[in-house]
């Protein structure tokens, strides 16, 4: 750190990214990425014409994408702000509505913590049940806004619709923000409830389910107004965050509704065969409703597990420093074949061969 760094933001304690590593024949199950090609109707669509009119700023109200997002889940356009991924939204989430303070489960995504740190909003963090499962009554009880990942981020774990809304309704004065980036691989999203809720913000993103991490969209459904307060932190921030090339992306993958079904039903599938696979070699598997899963051997460390797997050019996430997850590992539901490299050397790692 240098002696000009200010001394507000000292202790930042910045998000670690999992590893993108330049070696392409790794298997990468690190960072819970599609392992299916984006679809060929958005990478047609980004052709040589729209590269060279790059030189006219984008549209800074993304209509295109937030006319296509509007009609896809029936909302309106001023119920929609489209962000440069969902962590932006998140981002500006924090500093929008953390007046009061944050809340969020002790086991979630790391990001949380970060933004609440740069954005100087006090935190809580509150703990998983024994079965790393999140107690909406706490949550109620709390006048700071709401930050829950659905599933959750780190388990997988799923929170039925009910249980968001007890929360949500319990205080129509705080906001609830429910990030739901993997809610696409099997469970049933709240959109539908911004309707009636003034005080939720559905948070989403084209990296997992629509195979786009690297094109950086994300979106935030909600009330117009709580949209308005966002836009004045995104036009405070950058107001040509979602680049034009990026925006005809995800409009066109949000239209390919074949190929995104066929993805994630191919996802969902191979999920059901990592978790069998796994429970066979005596591993605890959590249950997950996302794109990846949290497993735990009962011989071998979840750091052991971790390099091993990377020596012999197998990606998972370790998370050293979560006290209550350190044992375990997170796998992303790759391909069935990835999935049958996987276990093959866990066989051998957990001595099961
Ligand atoms: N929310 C959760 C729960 C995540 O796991 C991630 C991805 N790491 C994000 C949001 C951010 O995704 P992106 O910025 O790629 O949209």
């Amino acid at each position: 750190m240098s002696g000009f760094f200010s001394e507000k933001l000292r202790g930042l304690k910045p998000y670690v990214p999992g590893e993108q590593p330049k070696d392409g024949n790794c298997i990468k199950l690190n960072t819970n990425e599609n392992p299916y090609y984006t679809s060929g109707r958005a990478a047609a669509a980004a052709d040589s014409r729209m590269l060279t009119s790059l030189r006219k700023y984008n549209d800074p109200e993304n209509s295109l994408l937030v006319g296509e997002i509007a009609s896809y889940y029936s909302v309106k356009n001023e119920n929609v702000i489209v962000t440069n991924g969902s962590d932006e939204v998140l981002a500006f989430c924090f500093a929008a509505f953390g007046g009061k303070g944050a809340v969020f489960p002790d086991v979630t995504y790391g990001f949380y913590k970060v933004f609440a740190s740069l954005f100087g909003v006090d935190y809580t963090e509150i703990p998983l049940d024994k079965e790393f499962k999140i107690d909406a009554e706490p949550y109620k009880k709390c006048r700071r806004a709401v930050f829950i990942a659905n599933p959750n981020a780190q388990t997988g774990i799923y929170m039925p619709p009910e249980e968001i809304e007890s929360i949500v309704s319990s205080d129509p004065d705080r906001v609830v923000v429910v990030d739901e980036a993997y809610i696409d691989f099997g469970g049933e999203s709240v959109i539908g409830m911004t309707a009636e809720y003034k005080n939720l913000v559905i948070v989403r993103t084209f990296s997992k389910s629509r195979s786009l991490a690297g094109a950086r969209v994300g979106f935030a459904v909600a009330d117009a107004a709580l949209i308005k307060d966002l836009k004045r932190v995104k036009y405070s921030f950058n107001p040509y965050n979602v680049n034009s090339v990026s925006e005809v992306l995800a409009a066109e993958a949000l239209k390919d509704n074949e190929y995104f079904e066929k993805c994630r039903g191919l996802i969902c599938a191979s999920r059901e065969k990592l978790v069998r696979e796994l429970k066979k070699l005596g591993f605890e598997v959590l249950p997950s409703l996302a794109n990846f899963v949290l497993a735990k051997s009962a011989k071998t460390d979840g750091g052991e597990l971790y390099e091993r797997l990377k020596k012999n050019g197998i990606l998972v996430r370790h998370f050293a420093d979560e006290e209550r997850i350190k044992q375990y590992i997170r796998i992303t539901v790759g391909t069935d074949g990835q999935i049958d490299a996987l276990i093959a050397e866990l066989k051998h790692i957990t001595g099961a061969i």
